[in-house]
């Protein structure tokens, strides 16, 4: 069977989308208290509204989860240095990684890193990187703990993840963070079971997305790989139809935001982290990546700043 599945053309919104308006939607967050600024853009404290509709909307994913086995897994949002090495991450997108680093010097360096915070200028040469990187995207931890088991079963795995990703990309769009959480389902098998299970997802996600009164449609994508070099992969990627995006209006009806995401990688993680089935064949793997942060922004630019005036349709699906 073709493991890329046929091409989708972008579903109608069913309702409305949200004007342009004239204020920037991260001012009108800030002023009713939906995010907390903290004077770096793309880094913001949440509301306990805003907190609560991530939850009730990951309750809504988990049940399709839970019915298909998947198996969850939280995993922290750093891992280690050397996978981040090995998975390639920094040959694709540089610009995004984040390394965590630490003071790891005596009494007289604490003196130096001291007067340098005093005098304002760079203290990060007292700094040393430590094992730790932060996890970029919320599947990148799972690819070596699937390999370290040994073979994938004949039935293949299935996986339900969430982690807070860093990705430094600050922007003054509050859809665009720095740290923010993914919730992801990742299938491992054969070639017709992940592509399977990323056809039933582009059939279910814009259910769901739709059950919440959210206007949206499908369109064929590509990862932001870095350079020259990136161009072609990203046009391979768009050609082949391994990434597809479920855009819903939220800074502007004319450019939606991509706030799920279906990724088809083929054997490459397979290959890269040595995951085999029991047929000695590399196993092939996809994900659907939920961006939680920008589904509740949708649903606060779509429904406004009140919840509880969410209209009732809405809160019935998400509060039950
Ligand atoms: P974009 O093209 O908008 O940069 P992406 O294609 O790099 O996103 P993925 O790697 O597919 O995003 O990430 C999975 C999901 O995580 C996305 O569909 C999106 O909803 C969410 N996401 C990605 N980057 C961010 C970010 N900077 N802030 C908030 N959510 C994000
Ligand atoms: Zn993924």
């Amino acid at each position: 069977m073709n493991a890329v599945p046929p091409a989708f053309t972008p579903a109608e919104p069913t309702v409305e989308p949200v004007a342009s308006a004239a204020k920037p939607f991260l001012d009108e967050l800030f002023e009713t208290g939906v995010l907390i600024p903290s004077g770096v853009d793309g880094l913001y404290g949440r509301s306990g509204a805003f907190e609560e509709v991530i939850d009730r909307f990951e309750t809504l994913v988990e049940r399709h989860a839970r019915e298909d086995g998947a198996v969850k897994i939280h995993f922290p949002p750093a891992m280690p240095r050397v996978n981040m090495e090995k998975s390639g991450y920094l040959k694709s997108f540089p610009q995004l990684a984040g390394s965590v680093h630490s003071f790891m010097g005596n009494d007289m360096d604490h003196c130096r890193l001291l007067s340098a915070i005093a005098e304002g200028t760079d203290w990060s040469q007292f700094q040393q990187p430590t094992d730790l990187v932060l996890t970029p995207a919320a599947c990148y931890p799972l690819y070596p703990t699937v390999a370290a088991k040994g073979p994938v079963p004949a039935d293949g795995l299935l996986f339900d993840l969430k982690s807070y990703c860093f990705r430094h990309e600050p922007s003054k769009e509050p859809t665009r963070m720095q740290f923010f959480r993914m919730r992801e389902n990742v299938r491992i098998g054969t070639a017709e079971q992940v592509s399977d299970f990323r056809e039933r997802w582009l059939e279910r996600g814009p259910k769901l997305i739709r059950s919440l009164e959210l206007p949206c449609a499908l369109d064929v994508a590509n990862d932001p790989f870095f350079g020259r070099g990136g161009k072609l992969m990203a046009r391979n990627q768009r050609d082949q139809q391994l990434k597809f995006e479920l855009l819903i209006p939220v800074n502007s009806v004319e450019n939606p935001t991509a706030c799920l995401s279906f990724n088809y990688h083929q054997d490459h993680f397979g290959t890269l982290w040595g995951m085999e089935r029991e047929d000695g064949e590399k196993a092939h793997s996809a994900c659907v990546g939920f961006g939680l942060e920008r589904i509740a922004l949708a649903l606060f630019r779509q429904h406004g700043s009140d919840v509880e005036a969410w209209p009732k349709s809405v809160r019935k699906v998400l509060w039950g």
